[in-house]
């Protein structure tokens, strides 16, 4: 009998990583090889020490290099994985960027920019897999990473928190259409995660200071903070989550 251990395990399943090659996307692929997944390593940089990691587990992963500001990645990417390992099993949709500029200065390449990655390349990379998912006929499981401006406003980032807000409801609406399919569509919201992209940040010392004060773990979420969670979102022991997002946030959104 499969004990409730046994549930979260990952052998013998493939996962695509999209961002994979630093911060919270290195840490995911670690975490989802960790548990014993295959990995499929997604970036426009250099993947090769997310790659060595996993192999030093004893587990495969293959690098893809792709710009997803554009969906002209999506096919080949998504025929890579296919060719290489005849399956994808798992997706994360966690590469992501960020423009910070005041409302009356945003200028449209800022809003199209972030919109292209976080938005409209998720939406047409799951869709891409949800067809290999579901001519396969196993199910699958996909994973976004969301934000905290999926569920509030932020200040100085309008076309971030406007694709992080649309990354939750795009979470439910491929949740309401693929769980039929045996296809799990759920989200993760990480807090204030100490990566490159909030750097900026955590060097403003006022900034930084505000932050920390409104944590109530008091300190930045470190990246592999989110390997539980998404195993988890990655595992049969999640099979009945349907469209929800998760915050993974010390709580801030407690608050
Ligand atoms: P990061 O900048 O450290 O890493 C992002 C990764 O995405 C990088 O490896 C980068 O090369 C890749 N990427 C960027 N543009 C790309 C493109 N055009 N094509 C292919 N790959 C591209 O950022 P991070 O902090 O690790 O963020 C990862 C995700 O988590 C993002 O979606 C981000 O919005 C989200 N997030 C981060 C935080 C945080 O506090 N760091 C909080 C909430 C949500």
């Amino acid at each position: 009998m499969k004990t409730v251990l046994d549930k979260f395990k990952l052998y013998g399943k493939v996962a695509l990583v999209t961002g994979a090659s630093r911060g919270l996307g290195k840490a995911i692929a670690i975490g989802l090889a960790e548990a014993g997944a295959d990995m499929v390593l997604v970036d426009i940089l250099e993947t090769d020490t997310t790659q060595q990691e996993i192999e030093k587990l004893g587990r495969k992963a293959i690098t893809i290099k792709a710009d997803l500001s554009s969906i002209n990645c999506v096919d080949p990417i998504v025929k890579t994985a296919v060719d290489e390992f005849g399956k994808i099993d798992i997706l994360v949709n966690n590469a992501g960027i960020i423009r910070r500029a005041p409302l009356t200065e945003f200028t449209e390449k800022d809003w199209d920019d972030v919109i292209n990655i976080n938005q409209k390349t998720l939406f047409f990379l799951t869709q891409a897999v949800a067809r290999v998912m579901i001519e396969r006929g196993e199910g699958g499981k996909v994973i976004n990473i969301a934000s905290m401006l999926s569920f509030q406003g932020g200040i100085l980032v309008p076309s971030y928190t406007a694709s992080k807000s649309a990354v939750m409801g795009l979470t439910r609406l491929m949740a309401n259409e693929l769980a039929v399919q045996n296809i799990n569509v759920n989200a993760i919201a990480p807090g204030y995660m100490a990566t490159d992209n909030t750097a900026p940040l955590r060097a403003d010392e006022k900034r930084n200071k505000t932050i920390l004060e409104r944590i109530p773990a008091r300190r930045w979420g470190q990246p592999e903070d989110l390997k539980g969670v998404v195993v988890f979102l990655a595992s049969e022991a999640s099979s009945y989550m349907h469209g929800y997002t998760v915050a993974v946030d010390g709580g801030w959104l407690a608050r």
